[in-house]
C-alpha cells in the first residue's frame, strides 16, 4: 500500500476513497489522471539479463522480488490495467493477492482446478450458480473429482455431515460455498465452514480450500476473507462491473492460497483483457455508491412486498426471524442485504403473468446492473434442475427473482404494483 493511502499517516483510507488513485503511478503515463489502456499484447524488456530475470519469475524458478510479479511480459501473464484492477479490488478484502479473469466462471474452474486433484472430493452449497453445478456434476466427475451438497445449506451440523461423507469418498480439498445462495438467500456460516476443514485437517492430513462465491453481496456488504475464508471468488459481470455491460471474475486471498491459482490462469487462459479491465476501473469508483444504492431500494421493496397481501414468502438476507440461527448469521458475516430478492406469486401462471405486465423492470436473467431485472428462476436460471429438486430446495414454480437497480424507488414500487394489480385482477 502506498503513501498516498493513508492519510496524516494514521489509518488507512476506506476503499472507495483509493478507487480514483491506488495502484496507478501517473508519471508513469505523462501525468495522465486515468490509467491510459495498454492495449498491447507483449511488453519489451529493458536487457536479456532482464527477460530471463522476468520468466524465471513467471515461471515459479525464482521468488519474485517485485510487489506483484517479476515484471511485464505478455498480457496473458500480466498487464498494467491487470495490476490496477488486482490491487484496487484486494483493498475491500484486504487480500494479499488477487487475480481478474474473463468471466466469473473463469474464476471459479480456475479455482478448483488449481486446488483439486483426481480422486478429490468438493463440499458444496446447493443450490449452487448453474454454471459452477454443470462444472462440478458434470464435467468434473469424468476427472474422478466428486462433489457432495450440503443437504441444508446453513445449518452447522450439515456442514460437518457433507464433509464426513466427502473425505469417505476420497480426500477433501475444497469447500465451496454460495452465500447467500440464489434465489432463496439461505446464508452459510462462512467461519463454520473454515472450522470444519481445519477439523478435516486433523483427521484427514489435508487441509481443504475454503473458496466462497461472494458475488451477491460482495464486496461491499461481505467480506468472506474476514472470517476465515481462503478464497473469496466473485462474478464481477454482477455488481462490481455493475452496467451489465461486461463480463468478468476475479479470485483473492492469501499469497498461499492465490499462488496456484495465479499460476494456473495463464495456462488456462481465462486473463482479462485490458479494455474490460479499463471499464471495471471505472465502475470501481462507484462501487460502494451503486451497492449502497440498491440496498436501499431493495430494503424498501423488500418490505413493501411484505406487507402486500398478494404476495407470499419474500426471501431477502436479513429478513430472517429474530433469534434465529439464519439471523445470526446475517448479523455475523453480512453488513448489508445486497439488493437480490425472491418473491412468491403462487403459480406459474400468476409469475408470467407479473413479469409480463411490467414496465419499468425489465425481464432477463443476471443482476447487480443499475437497472433493475427480473426472472422466473424454475423456467430460466434453475430450469437444468428437475422439479423434484427444486421443490426440495423451496423454489416453487411462483417464484419470482428481483434484481433491484439505482432507479427511483417509488417508480419500481409504482411498476411492481401495477403489475401484482393487473395479475390479481385478471385471475378474477
Ligand atoms: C453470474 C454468476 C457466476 C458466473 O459468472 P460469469 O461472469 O457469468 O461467468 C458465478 N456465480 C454467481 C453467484 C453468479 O451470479
Amino acid at each position: 500500500m502506498g503513501e498516498d493511502d493513508r492519510q496524516g499517516g494514521k489509518r488507512k483510507l476506506h476503499p472507495e476513497s483509493l478507487m480514483m488513485s491506488h495502484g496507478y503511478d501517473a508519471t508513469l503515463s505523462q501525468g495522465s489522471v486515468k490509467p491510459p489502456i495498454f492495449q498491447t499484447s507483449t511488453f519489451s524488456y529493458p536487457s536479456a539479463e532482464e527477460g530471463r530475470s522476468f520468466f524465471d519469475v513467471a515461471a515459479g524458478r525464482e521468488p519474485g522480488t517485485a510487489d506483484v510479479d517479476g515484471g511485464l511480459i505478455y498480457t496473458r501473464y500480466n498487464n498494467p490495467n491487470m495490476q490496477i484492477a488486482e490491487e484496487r479490488l484486494s483493498l475491500f478484502e484486504d487480500a494479499e493477492r488477487c487475480a481478474v479473469f474473463s468471466s466469473g466462471m473463469a474464476a471459479i474452474a480456475t479455482c478448483v482446478l488449481a486446488h483439486c486433484r483426481p480422486g478429490d472430493t468438493i463440499v458444496y452449497s446447493r443450490p449452487i450458480y448453474g454454471g459452477t453445478d454443470a462444472f462440478l456434476n458434470k464435467f468434473l466427475t469424468e476427472f474422478g473429482i466428486t462433489s457432495v451438497p450440503i443437504a441444508n445449506t446453513g445449518s452447522a451440523s450439515a456442514l460437518h455431515e457433507a464433509a464426513a461423507k466427502a473425505r469417505s469418498m476420497g480426500r477433501l480439498a475444497m469447500f465451496l460455498l454460495e452465500t447467500p445462495s440464489n434465489p432463496l438467500a439461505r446464508l452459510t456460516d462462512i467461519a463454520g465452514a473454515r472450522d470444519a476443514a481445519v477439523e478435516s485437517a486433523g483427521i484427514s492430513q489435508h487441509r481443504p480450500i475454503v473458496a466462497i462465491d461472494n458475488t451477491l453481496l460482495g464486496p461491499v456488504f461481505q467480506q468472506p476473507l474476514r472470517h476465515g475464508a481462503d478464497i473469496s471468488i466473485y462474478s464481477l459481470t454482477k455488481y462490481v462491473g455493475g452496467h451489465s455491460d461486461l463480463i468478468a471474475g476475479a479470485a483473492m486471498g492469501s499469497a498461499e492460497a492465490m499462488g496456484p491459482v495465479r499460476a494456473l490462469r495463464p495456462l488456462l487462459g481465462g486473463s482479462l483483457d485490458p479494455h474490460t479491465c479499463s471499464l471495471l476501473l471505472r465502475s470501481m469508483e462507484t462501487l460502494t455508491m451503486r451497492m449502497s444504492k440498491a440496498a436501499e431500494n431493495a430494503t424498501a421493496i423488500a418490505a413493501w412486498l411484505q406487507r402486500h397481501p398478494d404476495v407470499g414468502d419474500v426471501f431477502f438476507p436479513g429478513m430472517a426471524a429474530e433469534g434465529s440461527c439464519q439471523r445470526g448469521l446475517y448479523e455475523t458475516q453480512c453488513s448489508g442485504p445486497g439488493a437480490l430478492m425472491s418473491f412468491d406469486l403462487g403459480s406459474r401462471e400468476a409469475a408470467f403473468g407479473f413479469l409480463d405486465a411490467l414496465r419499468l423492470a425489465r425481464q432477463a436473467v443476471s443482476l447487480g446492473g443499475t437497472e433493475t431485472l427480473c426472472c422466473h428462476p424454475a423456467t430460466t436460471v434453475l430450469s437444468g434442475l428437475t422439479p423434484e429438486e427444486r421443490s426440495e430446495l423451496g423454489v416453487s414454480d411462483g417464484l419470482i427473482r428481483l434484481s433491484v437497480g439505482c432507479e427511483h424507488v417509488d417508480d419500481l414500487i409504482d411498476d411492481l404494483d401495477q403489475a401484482l394489480n393487473k395479475v390479481m385482477h385478471s385471475k378474477n
